[in-house]
C-alpha cells in the first residue's frame, strides 16, 4: 500500500471516528489484491455496494484472552489499528484465520469467520 493511500484512508477514518480509540477493517491496495479480493475491490472502485464491509469498529478490551474480533469471509485480511485517539497514522497489519495478532499498542485482534451474504 502506498503511503499516499494510507494517508487518505487515515483521513477518512478519522473523519468518521468518535473520540475513543477505534480500529477498522480495510482491504489492501488494488496492486496487492488478488482473486476474489481483487474483484471485490474493483466493485468497490466502481461505486457498487460495500463489498469489503468497510467500517470503523470500536475496540473492546483487546486482551489476549478477549481479543477484538474482526469479521471476515476470507482466510486473512488487512486491518488498521488507530492506536491512539490522536494518532496521525493507522497501523496496518495482516490478520489470519486462527492466528490472533497483537498490535504494537498492545491490543489483540482475532479474525472471526463470517460467511459472505
Ligand atoms: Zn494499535
Amino acid at each position: 500500500m502506498s503511503h499516499l493511500v494510507a494517508r487518505s484512508l487515515s483521513h477518512v477514518l478519522r473523519r468518521t471516528s468518535v473520540r475513543s480509540a477505534q480500529f477498522s477493517s480495510m482491504p489492501d491496495s488494488l496492486e496487492h489484491a488478488t482473486g476474489i479480493e481483487k474483484r471485490e475491490l474493483l466493485a468497490k472502485v466502481a461505486g457498487n455496494d460495500n463489498p469489503f464491509d468497510l467500517r470503523v469498529l470500536k475496540r473492546g478490551a483487546g486482551t489476549k484472552d478477549c481479543p477484538n474480533q474482526v469479521p471476515s469471509a476470507f482466510d486473512s485480511r488487512i486491518i488498521g489499528c488507530i492506536c491512539e485517539e490522536d494518532a496521525t497514522t493507522v497501523n496496518w497489519m495482516w490478520l489470519h484465520q486462527g492466528e490472533p495478532k497483537r498490535c504494537g499498542c498492545g491490543h489483540w485482534f482475532k479474525l472471526e469467520y463470517k460467511a459472505p451474504v
